[in-house]
């Protein structure tokens, strides 16, 4: 179970009240928005809901607007995938969906990525995955180039995308998907926790990613390795022991939930090493 929480967002220098019904005073905007919301027949919790999902899919907004746009700024539409996750997992009709993001875009757009509790990774697992969604996408630190020497300067559209495993202390295993930006200018590629330029791999300085890359397609939380480190100095836990105690009290794995056996794989990597 998950609490629902509308964080308000500052706007400037002036709080956004959001739904709160205007009064004479005030700019008819709120009560417009409020007017948009009711004709949409959107409750508190599926408007909570549409602000946090969406909260959590800005990156993959923003990969598919053109180079020349902002990504400081919420772009005016969404990709016909989220608008059909959107439309299932919030329960309201397709069309609502753009309507919706047209008046609250500014306000998903300064929110942090939500937090997601169990009912809404189940969403995803529901009505995101089939679509190519998941929860989780390690992306690079930044969709811009980092070489100084670079004239680029917008963001990085060049992408690839493959599909990845990561282990979590939380979560359990999940799907995700693995972001590859590339530079066209200084032909430099990001990856999530390293760049290659000129053949050469360099691990981010100044960046610690929280998912650390295992294998061709697995990562794991940077949580869990600290764990499993603290098992094996202090409690002489084997590699073997701890991919076991994984498997048994940590994966959350559900029956069919990969097409391969993740855990098998978790365990060579550990045993590797
Ligand atoms: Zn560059």
């Amino acid at each position: 179970m998950y609490s629902v929480v509308y964080r308000p967002v500052v706007s400037g220098n002036k709080r956004n009240e959001g739904l709160r019904p205007s009064t004479s005073n005030e700019s008819d905007a709120p009560c417009l928005r409020s007017t948009m919301i009711q004709l949409a027949g959107l409750s508190v919790p599926q408007l909570a809901l549409f602000t946090r999902l969406l909260s959590g899919l800005k990156n993959d907004i923003l990969l598919v607007q053109p180079a020349r746009l902002s990504a400081e700024k919420a772009p005016a539409a969404l990709p016909p995938s989220i608008v059909e996750f959107i439309s299932r997992a919030v329960g309201i009709h397709q069309e609502r969906v753009p309507v919706l993001w047209k008046e609250l875009k500014s306000e998903v757009w300064a929110m942090e990525p939500a937090v997601l509790g169990e009912s809404e990774e189940e969403l995803f697992r529901k009505y995101g995955w089939k679509l190519g969604l998941t929860s989780l996408t390690l992306y690079p630190p930044s969709p811009f180039c980092l070489n100084s020497a670079c004239s680029h300067r917008t963001t990085l559209k060049d992408c690839k995308t493959r599909q990845a495993v990561v282990y979590t202390v939380d979560k359990g295993v999940m799907p995700a998907h693995a972001i590859r930006l590339h530079c066209p200018s200084c032909n430099t590629t990001y990856f999530p926790d390293y760049f290659v330029h000129s053949a050469m791999r360099t691990y981010y300085a100044d960046y610690m990613p929280d998912y650390i890359q295992i294998g061709t397609h697995q990562f794991i939380e940077k949580k869990l390795v600290s764990l499993w480190t603290s098992l094996l100095l202090v409690a002489w836990v084997s590699a073997s022991n701890f991919s076991r105690v994984y498997d048994m009290a940590l994966s959350g794995q559900k029956e069919h939930d990969f097409a391969f056996k993740s855990i098998g794989a978790l365990r060579r990597v550990f045993e590797t090493r």
